[in-house]
């Protein structure tokens, strides 16, 4: 069976001396596995195609039951080289690339986690945003894919509209295992339940609301540096909650630097 889409690279691995193995997200097939024969041979159909970032229009030979499908042609859709030339936009790439692979599986469209990631990639390409602040948009944008985006303009409780905040230091009950911030009334009755709450500054959560809402491009200017690593710490934490375990790309920190793209907070 011949199939073909639209492609971005997640994972690849040699294969033998002149092949590789490259695990892809596809918008209609989810994660597909495929052995590109002879990818590194100068007269091979895909040299020089397969790289990570770029959108690739992709043709395979599809069997039920195979672990590997075999790959038959490729062609760059989309260029986005500039990314590999920045370590922090390589890195919030690669952990772009990372959170998209875990919540894609064979055989399941993933339209709505394939836009999202081009739309990522582009904008780290471009350079014009922050990349914690198209990093952070994308994580937030994953979440809703999945049906976890974290309550914070409403109670996730009662869901009653939360009061904006009162001073800049104000700061706002959440609850990650209640899914986002609480009302007063609905915080005392999950204090009394034994559940864990947090305080967190409201203003945190308020541009987390925006970069949810609106995208990276509404805080461009609007941002401080602090603020941002406030709500990079916050998704980053947020999302932590919701996967198993840590993704490998948020693992190791560059230069020390807290909540920068794809990395742990403290
Ligand atoms: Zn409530």
């Amino acid at each position: 069976m011949i199939r073909s889409d639209r492609a971005l690279i997640l994972r690849r691995f040699a294969y033998g001396e002149t092949s590789l193995v490259l695990h892809v997200l596809t918008p209609s097939f989810g994660r597909v596995h495929l052995l590109a024969k002879g990818a590194y041979r100068p007269t091979s159909r895909y040299y020089a195609v397969l790289d990570l970032f770029d959108t690739l229009e992709l043709e395979w030979s599809h069997a039920a039951g195979r672990e590997l499908d075999t790959l038959r042609a490729g062609d760059l859709a989309r260029r986005r080289l500039a990314i590999s030339s920045d370590l922090f936009r390589y890195r919030a790439g690669l952990a772009a690339l990372e959170l998209a692979g875990l919540a894609a599986q064979e055989g399941q469209p993933v339209r709505g986690l394939f836009a999202r990631l081009e739309h990522v990639l582009d904008e780290l390409a471009e350079a014009r945003i922050d990349a914690r602040l198209a990093l952070s948009a994308f994580e937030l944008g994953f979440l809703a894919e999945l049906g976890l985006a974290p309550a914070l303009a409403r109670c996730a409780a009662c869901g009653r509209v939360a009061p904006p905040a009162a001073s800049p230091r104000a700061s706002s009950v959440f609850s990650p295992g209640a899914g986002g911030r609480l009302c007063r009334r609905c915080a005392e009755e999950a204090r009394a339940s034994g559940r864990r709450v947090f305080a967190l500054s409201t203003r945190t959560l308020e541009l987390a609301a925006e970069l949810a809402n609106d995208g990276p491009e509404a805080l461009v200017g609007r941002i401080s540096d602090a603020e941002l690593e406030k709500v990079r710490a916050f998704v980053v934490r947020f999302l932590e909650y919701h996967l198993e375990s840590r993704p490998k790309s948020y693992r190791r920190t560059v230069g020390g630097v807290a909540g920068a793209p794809g990395f742990a907070t403290p």
